[in-house]
């Protein structure tokens, strides 16, 4: 048992120090990403309900790198939040998404991550007016997407930044709703324009009861709230059925479409009459 736990504990070690190492060189290799055209946007489709018309996308960082392939982002983000690289890394995510807001038709919005540490920065507001501004797109085209860790401290900077975006006439969105402990209180104090229900109580809610009690408990207050909702990771026809009877106004997951190319994600526009 002795040889066994010590053979475990090696293993174990092993594997952080090739997690560090792969870390570090990711890190490295993230100065030069950028610059190299290495990170893409792929474009996940929202459908309203019950019509299901495509209304518009979620933009999802890829990184294309030369040795390890594609690099998803939970992979690079956390490291990028650590270093500091996401305020530039989430500058181009705007500029980006911007851009491909100007080629499409005037209907179609853009949701954007932003993770608390790029809402932490001063230029957040500065990198959104000028991409809205280079690129000729109507701020209520862009919504950005946070989770509860972003305004869990609300701190003065906080608030100011998201009433400047909301000057702005941006739209915010709480990300993975129902995954943090005190959502509620948030809700209010920062008028969220939309509720984004974590796909966690959208996958189960087939056989747990109380997992569609939330859905439904959260749907209803939201339109009382005047929130549009949206459900994530929607992935059966089931669910899609049981989110309409309960009035969600937007579903997205893999049953309507897997995370696109902007050509892709172009082209299903132009097959949905949208374009
Ligand atoms: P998220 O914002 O919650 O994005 C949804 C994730 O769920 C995406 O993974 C998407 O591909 C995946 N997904 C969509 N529909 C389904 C479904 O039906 N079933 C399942 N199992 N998964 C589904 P992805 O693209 O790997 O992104 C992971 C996370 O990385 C995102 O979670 C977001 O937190 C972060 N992220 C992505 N792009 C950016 C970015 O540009 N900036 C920042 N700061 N974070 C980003
Ligand atoms: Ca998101
Ligand atoms: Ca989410
Ligand atoms: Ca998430």
């Amino acid at each position: 048992a002795k040889e066994y736990g010590r053979g475990r504990v090696h293993v174990y070690e092993q594997g952080m120090l090739e997690d560090a190492a792969h870390k570090r060189n990711l890190e490295r290799d993230m100065d030069a990403a950028l610059r190299l055209g290495q990170f893409e946007l792929h474009y996940q489709p929202f459908y309203s309900l019950p019509d299901r018309r495509l209304t518009g996308f979620e933009a999802l960082i890829r990184w294309r790198h030369p040795a390890s392939g594609m690099i998803p982002p939970m992979d690079f983000i956390p490291i990028a939040e650590q270093n500091g690289a996401i305020i530039e890394i989430g500058a181009w995510v705007i500029d980006q998404a911007c851009r491909q807001l100007s080629r499409w038709p005037d209907h179609v919005y853009v949701s954007v991550n932003v993770s608390p540490v790029q809402l932490r920065s001063p230029e957040l507001l500065g990198q959104i007016t000028r991409a809205m501004e280079q690129h000729g797109v109507q701020p209520h085209r862009i919504e950005i997407e946070l989770t509860e860790t972003a305004v869990v401290e609300s701190s003065e900077q906080i608030v100011a930044v998201l009433s400047g975006l909301r000057a702005l006439g941006v739209r915010i969105a709480m990300d993975d709703f129902g995954t943090g402990y005190s959502s509620l209180a948030y809700l209010k104090r920062f008028e969220f324009d939309r509720i984004k229900i974590d796909r966690s109580f959208i996958g189960v809610s087939e056989e747990d009861a109380s997992a569609a009690a939330v859905v439904r408990a959260v749907t209803q207050l939201a339109r009382d709230l005047s929130i549009a909702t949206t459900a994530e990771g929607v992935e059966s026809e089931n669910q899609l059925k049981s989110l309409i009877a309960m009035g969600c106004g937007t579903a997205q997951g893999y049953l309507l479409s897997r995370p696109l190319t902007a050509d892709k994600a172009s082209a299903l526009l132009e097959a949905d009459g949208g374009a």
